[in-house]
């Protein structure tokens, strides 16, 4: 299509340049002669450019893909969470800071493609389970962080239970081996005050106190929600 409009359009006005250089006489040998001279160049010119820009748009949507996705799991990268953040600086709602428990055990158990394997798994999980205007970001090995926009403390909690026990009840099969994770989960509360770095350390410190709690569940930060208990527990 490109190589046809450009091919029309240069033919259009290099047959109007005849016109206005030449002679009538002399039209009948040089209008033809240009019109071979532009396919000729035009054609091969235009298809060898439109290779060559389809091939940089492909690029640049690859770029952008390894920019904001993560490779192995396909959620949202942590550089890509936190320019979503720095976006909204006022966003209000949940944190959750998701930790794999004994995660080094399945990669000594079952080998490390096996344990990708178990974060690509948790990953989906937790993306099936969250809202389209909710953002999973793998944040390191096998650590996720995830913001629940609009979520008060009450419903935060409630969710971030849901992603516990979806992990929990979600056993992964490796070629023909059932294994099963949990996740600790821990959880704080953003006001549209506070800096996201901030609300993911309280998150951090919280999901310190689930896996001390003894795994496989959910510890809420009270800080920002001073009605709650000091520590929510759900196991
Ligand atoms: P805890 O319950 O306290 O979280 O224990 P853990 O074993 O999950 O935590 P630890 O930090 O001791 O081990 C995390 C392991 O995750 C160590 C590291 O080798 C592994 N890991 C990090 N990134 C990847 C990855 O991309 N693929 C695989 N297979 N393993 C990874
Ligand atoms: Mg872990
Ligand atoms: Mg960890």
């Amino acid at each position: 299509m490109f190589a046809v409009v450009v091919t029309v359009i240069s033919m259009v006005s290099a047959v109007s340049m005849n016109y206005l250089i030449f002679p009538a006489a002399f039209l009948g040998r040089t209008v033809p002669g240009t019109m071979i001279i532009v396919t000729l160049v035009s054609i091969p010119t235009c298809l060898f450019v439109g290779a060559k820009v389809r091939e940089n748009v492909r690029l640049s949507e690859e770029l952008r893909r390894l920019v904001e996705r993560d490779r192995l799991t396909d959620v949202a990268t942590r550089d890509f969470f936190f320019s979503q953040m720095a976006q909204e600086p006022d966003a209000y709602g949940m944190s959750l800071m998701v930790d794999i428990d004994f995660f080094k055990r399945v990669n000594d158990t079952y080998g490390h493609l096996t344990g990708d394997k178990v974060i690509s798994h948790v990953a989906a999980v937790l993306q099936d389970e969250v809202r389209p205007k909710d953002i999973v970001c793998r944040f390191g090995g096998e650590e996720f962080v995830i913001f629940l926009a609009d979520a008060d403390h009450g419903a935060g909690a409630v969710m971030a239970e849901r992603l516990r026990a979806a992990v929990a009840n979600s056993p992964i099969d490796d070629a023909g081996t059932t294994l099963s994770v949990t996740v600790s989960i821990g959880g704080s509360l953003k006001q549209a005050t506070d800096h996201i770095e901030t609300a993911i350390q309280r998150a951090d410190d919280a999901l310190y106190r689930a896996k001390n709690g003894g795994r496989n569940q959910v510890h809420m930060s009270s800080i920002g929600n001073p009605r709650s208990a000091p520590v929510a527990k759900y196991a």
